[in-house]
């Protein structure tokens, strides 16, 4: 009907796997023989596209699905219901291969093949590869397949794929579920349990500070964990936020504060980074806001990123727990650390037991910068407190908060003193994603990541300009591939206080 009225039966989007087998019949054999010529010219061996415009399938051949196919039944620990369980998710890979994009395409997606440049190392691969073995395994465990463990090796969990990729495909929460699957069947190394446990021995290690640096950081030690001698291990500073805020927070308080917060005293900044804390206190006490904190238990980023999704839940369920009936929009909880504050918008949704609870947190849950760039936004903190000195700073945003906030929350908050001229870097992945970066087998990578993008824009920079970096892992990068320093927003922000 289509060719009698003179018709086309596919528009911009090209003619597809379901109308390519009627291409002779619309276009004529002497067309079609014309379009094979042209393809064997450029593609004499049929590697593109196979079967797919040319010689295609006919569409009801070569499909994913096979028909009365029994779906199989996979247990998870994360809650995948939103996604109508673990394999749907790995199946909204549509293939557009939008996760093979070069550097200079822009975004973040997907670190990972950007620096080493083979299929193997895609959102798409892992997707796909998780797609097969959980449809096809015949294993107990379909999980249990060290092909699966070799596709998620160099994943850094940056979630860029769950913000750039048109599907949504979320590797990041595939690659832990499949590490906590694995991991019931192979036993974790000694340093994935001593970095999945860091907040443990850091605990120990605090009693004696400098000792634990000085252990750490020895030859012996990197050696036998194998973690790489190019790099330096972040150094426990002399005390904790927890008791720097026991001492001091009180004093700091305002007299008439204009609003309550809750402020999430996450692992790395209580145990490494304690001068941000401490910087983050003294400008929202400052800038009349009344700073409230609760013993409550680390984020469980540090176990989510090695798979140990068990432990992870237990201090997400007690978090949920103690927070449930603190948090609100009047009271919202905040955090420095994206990594660890972000989870609650995601990680904690698909493991808390008390989904309810849960999601109410996460409404009025806020990185630092949103909550300053909302205030802002409200007139409740205005550019007269701040100095009106100019200052040029170039921002490096985290993966976690490209993906799941924004990064113009950082620039409204560095734009707030007068004469700050912030602005945004196109930078990817800083390449360290955490522990991933320590590890020796993956340390090459984990630089070449930041040299992609990151490292060049750094070294071009002056030294009056200051660098923004909001995650832990990003600003020790910075440091490692560049020997520059670089300051968390809060930092930047409460030094320009009058
Ligand atoms: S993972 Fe996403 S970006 Fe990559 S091929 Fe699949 S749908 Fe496209
Ligand atoms: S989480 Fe990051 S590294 Fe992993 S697949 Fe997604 S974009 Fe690639």
């Amino acid at each position: 009907m289509v060719k009698k009225y003179r018709g086309s039966f596919s528009g911009e989007h090209g003619d597809g796997i379901v109308r390519a087998e009627f291409l002779p019949e619309l276009i004529g054999e002497n067309n079609y023989k014309l379009l094979k010529e042209i393809k064997t010219i450029f593609d004499p061996y049929n590697v593109f596209n196979k079967g797919k415009i040319v010689e295609a399938y006919p569409m009801d051949k070569h499909l994913r699905y096979q028909p009365d196919r029994e779906e199989p039944v996979i247990e998870t620990i994360q809650d995948f219901s939103d996604q109508q369980g673990i394999l749907r998710l790995a199946e909204k890979c549509n293939g557009s291969g939008d996760c093979r994009k070069p550097v200079f395409a822009g975004g973040t997606m997907c670190p990972s093949y950007r620096a080493t440049r083979d299929e193997k190392d895609t959102t798409r691969a892992r997707a796909n590869t998780l797609r097969e073995f959980l449809t096809h395994s015949d294993k107990a465990n379909r999980f249990d397949h060290k092909e699966l463990k070799e596709v998620f090796d160099l994943c850094l969990s940056c979630k860029a794929c769950a913000g750039e990729c048109p599907s949504s495909v979320d590797v990041a929460a595939l690659k832990a579920e499949f590490l906590y699957q694995y991991q019931k069947i192979h036993r974790p190394s000694l340093r994935t349990h001593l970095f999945a446990h860091n907040i443990r021995y850091n605990r120990l290690g605090s009693i004696a500070p400098w000792l634990t640096n000085l252990m750490l950081n020895s030859t012996m030690t990197k050696s036998i964990l194998k973690i790489a001698k190019e790099r330096s291990i972040p150094k426990l500073y002399k005390t904790t936020l927890k008791r720097w805020v026991k001492r001091n927070l009180e004093v700091l308080q305002p007299q008439n504060p204009i609003r309550t917060i809750y402020l999430f005293v996450d692992e790395f900044t209580n145990y490494y980074d304690v001068n941000i804390g401490i910087d983050a206190l003294k400008l929202l006490t400052k800038l009349n806001y009344r700073v409230l904190w609760i013993d409550h238990e680390e984020s469980g980023r540090s176990f989510i990123s090695k798979g140990y999704l068990a432990e992870a839940k237990k201090a997400i369920d007690k978090n949920v727990y103690l927070f449930k009936d603190l948090i609100t929009e009047q009271t919202p909880l905040v955090g420095t650390e994206p990594s660890a504050i972000l989870g609650f918008r995601d990680e904690y949704l698909r493991l808390a037991d008390d989904k309810v609870a849960a999601r109410s947190i996460a409404k009025h849950t806020m990185t630092i910068e949103e909550f300053i760039a909302q205030e802002f936004k409200n007139d409740r903190i205005t550019a007269h407190q701040f100095t009106n000195r100019p200052q040029e700073i170039k921002i490096h945003v985290h993966c976690h908060q490209k993906s799941l906030s924004s990064s113009a929350h950082t620039f409204t908050m560095l734009n707030i003193p007068e004469n700050y001229k912030p602005v945004l870097m196109s930078t990817g992945c800083c390449g360290m994603a955490g522990s991933f970066g320590y590890e020796k087998e993956h340390y090459k990578v984990s630089m070449q990541v930041g040299e992609d993008t990151l490292f060049p824009k750094v070294r071009a920079m002056g030294k009056d300009v200051l660098i923004s970096a909001s995650g832990t892992s990003c600003r020790h990068q910075i440091h490692d591939g560049t020997k520059r320093e670089s300051k968390h927003p809060v930092t930047i922000l409460k030094e320009a206080l009058v």
